[in-house]
């Protein structure tokens, strides 16, 4: 299906990013895994990926907040395989705190992750589309695209910010071969998840089960986690020539949460 396309999603060494790096990977495109922590991760998913589809797999380090690191990354995969054909931001990162206690590094930092490194991507990957007149963007947004929880403000005025972003986009290429969306799922079960247990817990005064219980599968009427394969499959989709009129939607994933 994407043989001889090339897909770099940020944020795919483990969680969410990983699966959709795979999914691509399965329908024989290469991709770029990227991390910004130990270059050994990022090249162990790598060759992961690669040995399990028989692919090709650029492990690039790069700190997806700094625009610099970004230009490097898009411009290796460039050199590697020529273009980027599919791009997927999905690096991000949470802190849950009210916003009186937020620490100001907090607030940049979820900002600079989740948004601006979005833009960051599209800057970079946007005039190789447009060269070629064929592209695919997928941002990974949330729920709280659309909605809000307490104690997350950075995150989700990121990822409204992101929502808003897409849009955009999508109307700047439209004529070019090149749809920009967002997936915006609900609760999926990764250590981004996991990590901000312990401070839902001090700020609301819950146990641990209390969370997941009455927080996190409160929120979606399924009362099921979804997976990073189902996020997976669907960016595979939007992805597709099938899916070449879907373009500046913000698509919820979410167990019926933003229904409520
Ligand atoms: P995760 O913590 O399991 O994985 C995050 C990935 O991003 C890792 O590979 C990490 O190395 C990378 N990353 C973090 N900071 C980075 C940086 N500065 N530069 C480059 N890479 C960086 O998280 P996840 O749950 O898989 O989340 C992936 C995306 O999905 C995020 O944008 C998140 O907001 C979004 N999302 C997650 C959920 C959920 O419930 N898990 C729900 C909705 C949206």
């Amino acid at each position: 299906m994407f043989t001889g396309k090339t897909a770099l999603v940020t944020g795919s060494t483990r969680g969410i990013g990983f699966e959709i790096a795979r999914a691509f990977a399965a329908k024989g495109a290469n991709v770029v895994v990227n991390g910004a922590g130990d270059s050994a991760r990022v090249s162990a998913a790598a060759s992961e990926i690669a040995k399990e589809f028989g692919v090709e797999a650029l492990a690039w380090r790069a700190d997806v907040s700094d625009p610099e690191e970004v230009d490097a990354m898009v411009a290796a995969a460039r050199e590697k395989f020529g273009v980027v054909d599919i791009l997927v931001a999905n690096a991000g990162v949470q802190h849950v705190a009210p916003i009186e206690d937020f620490p100001l590094q907090e607030w940049r930092r979820v900002l600079d992750t989740n948004l601006s490194s979005a833009f960051y991507a599209l800057r970079a990957a946007l005039p190789g589309m447009k060269a070629r007149q064929w592209g695919r963007v997928i941002l990974i947004a949330s729920a709280h695209a659309s909605i809000a929880s307490p104690y997350k403000s950075a995150y989700v005025a990121a990822k409204h910010g992101l929502a808003g972003l897409a849009k955009t986009a999508a109307l700047e290429v439209a004529s070019h071969g090149i749809t920009v969306n967002a997936i915006a799922p609900g609760y999926v079960w990764t250590e981004l998840v996991e990590r901000q247990i312990p401070a839902t817990m001090a700020a609301r005064g819950m146990t641990r089960e209390e969370v997941i219980d009455k927080v996190l599968l409160a929120a979606q009427p399924t009362r099921r986690f979804v997976t990073p394969r189902e996020v997976a499959a669907f960016a595979v989709f939007l992805a597709s020539e099938e899916a070449r009129a879907i373009t500046g939607a913000i698509l919820p994933m979410d167990g019926g949460w933003t229904a409520q």
